[in-house]
């Protein structure tokens, strides 16, 4: 049995979810009144519980499936992150250290798939997603950065694998119009999309298909049986023969997970839209960037001309403390601005629009990790996405499904499916050690930054940090 209480929401939303909401004309599902049956219950409507209804229906149409989720579809980092679609290819050196050479070789070349599989979903669905197949440049913004792609590049490279395109500094600038990349890597494979468009063009698809939705349905406990689950919502009870999981840094919910879980802010500024500025300064249409600091800074153009800069490593998450409204407001919406401005001073005259930040779930070895929660095996879960979801979550959907419908297929036996090796300290200790890492990393990006080296006692505590974003 396990107890949830918290969850009534009236937040601003990202810009990406007002974005959509607007043309929808209040399309919310209604929330569950009185109890249903369903074979699988999906908790939590964002990118991971979409795509496992979809697949669960892709597999087995007649199996009657349902999603609950606490606010509406896409409320939470589905709807809100920089929509960078990316691969587990700059995650080979880690994946290598999980499992052998030729199943790290086949996850990597899964999730490029995933994004081309977003691809053609957004396609199918009339253009939906704002995809843009337009690639990924892996940078560095100053001299402590470069090079810090080479490792992957070399281990990807004696594996047989080239999904790098190595660039010079004059490169990287002709790609992104700003000098302050100093070189780089290419990967044609990632794409950026509006993130709150695709995860509500998935929540229709699952409607099309036949899925129940209730939002505004926070469940606050489940019982899990020899038979079923009794999963208990705000309006009533649903017995499903399976549950998943699917609610992302809430699931530091649970000590099982938490101790493999650092749940971690993220904090986004967008400008307002001036697609000629952009195209002056030469920033390819929809190119993903992101820097190689420790506390990332990721920024990409939108399809509308506007540019969204974010930065990775913000507020810490502490317990199972996950109050939505504290979570989206950008603490650094400053400092992430002026980094926004040193990056781009060409684009200085644009105007910051929009701010808000969201929680981002970095597990212990920054890959995520599936399976049963407590002693049942109808209970699943998928956690620690680390900042690369949006690709990833497609591979998520596929494995929670086989999971859930008891398959035995390549998903079910997924090499995914795992407990991460490392343990996080307990609270306090966790919080108190990760607000001094945190606070070594900033001293060390401000040193580096001005091409200063940090002090030793920094550099000694930023290695402490076990979440990584790239590596
Ligand atoms: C600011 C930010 C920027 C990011 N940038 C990127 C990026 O550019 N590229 C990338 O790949 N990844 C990025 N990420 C990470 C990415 O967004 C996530 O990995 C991905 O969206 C995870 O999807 P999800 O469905 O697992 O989680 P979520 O979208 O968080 O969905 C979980 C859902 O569960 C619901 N829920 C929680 N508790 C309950 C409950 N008790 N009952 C019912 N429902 C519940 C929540 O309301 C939420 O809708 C970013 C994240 C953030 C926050």
């Amino acid at each position: 049995m396990s107890n949830h209480s918290k969850y009534a929401s009236n937040e601003p939303r990202a810009l990406w979810m007002q974005q959509v909401l607007e043309g929808e004309n209040g399309g919310d599902a209604p929330a569950l009144q009185g109890d249903e049956t369903l074979d699988v219950c999906i908790v939590g409507g964002g990118l991971t519980g979409l795509w496992t209804a979809l697949q669960v229906k892709r597999l087995e149409p007649s199996v009657r499936v349902g999603i609950v989720e606490a606010d509406i579809c896409g409320s939470g980092a589905s709807g809100a992150n920089g929509g960078f679609a990316m691969t587990w290819w700059p995650k080979f050196g880690t994946l290598k250290k999980l499992m052998s050479t030729d199943d790290a070789l086949r996850i990597a070349a899964a999730s490029e798939e995933a994004v081309a599989e977003t691809g053609r979903f957004c396609e199918a669905n009339g253009g939906s997603g704002d995809f843009m197949a337009s690639g990924w440049l892996w940078t560095a913004t100053n001299t402590s950065q470069r090079a810090s792609w080479d490792g992957v590049v070399d281990q990807l490279s004696a594996a047989g694998a080239s999904p790098f395109r190595v660039l010079t500094r004059d490169e990287a600038f002709e790609m992104s119009g700003s000098e302050r990349h100093l070189g780089g890597v290419f990967e044609a494979g990632v794409a950026t999309v509006q993130p709150a468009a695709l995860v509500r063009s998935l929540r229709r698809a699952a409607l099309a298909a036949g899925v129940s939705i209730w939002e505004k349905t926070p469940m606050l406990s489940y019982e899990a049986g020899a038979k079923n689950v009794r999963v208990r919502v705000s309006g009533g009870t649903i017995t499903a023969g399976h549950v998943v999981l699917a609610t992302n840094a809430w699931l530091a919910h649970y000590p099982e997970i938490r101790r493999h879980l650092l749940v971690l802010g993220s904090d986004v500024v967008a400008t307002e839209s001036a697609p000629e500025k952009l195209s002056k300064v030469g920033w390819t249409p929809g190119l993903a960037i992101s820097d190689s600091r420790r506390l990332v800074h990721y920024y990409r153009p939108t399809k509308d001309g506007r540019v969204v800069f974010g930065k990775g490593g913000g507020r810490i998450g502490f317990s199972d403390h996950m109050n939505r409204s504290t979570w989206a407001r950008a603490l650094r919406a400053q400092e992430v601005t002026a980094q926004f401005r040193r990056t781009y001073p060409t684009l200085e005259s644009l105007a910051i629009t929009n701010t808000w930040s969201g929680a981002v779930d970095y597990s212990s070895d920054s890959m995520p990790f599936f399976g049963h929660l407590g002693a049942s095996p109808r209970v699943h879960f998928g956690a620690g996405f680390s900042g690369n979801g949006v690709g990833p979550s497609y591979l998520g959907g596929k494995i929670l499904a086989s999971l859930a419908l008891e398959r035995d297929d390549e998903w079910a036996t997924s090499p995914m499916i795992r407990t991460p090796g490392t343990r996080l300290p307990p609270e306090p200790f966790r919080a108190i050690g990760g607000w001094a890492v945190r606070a070594a990393l900033r001293a060390r990006e401000r040193s580096e930054d001005q091409e200063k080296r940090p002090s030793s006692l920094v550099r000694r505590l930023t290695q402490l940090d076990p979440t990584s974003f790239v590596g």
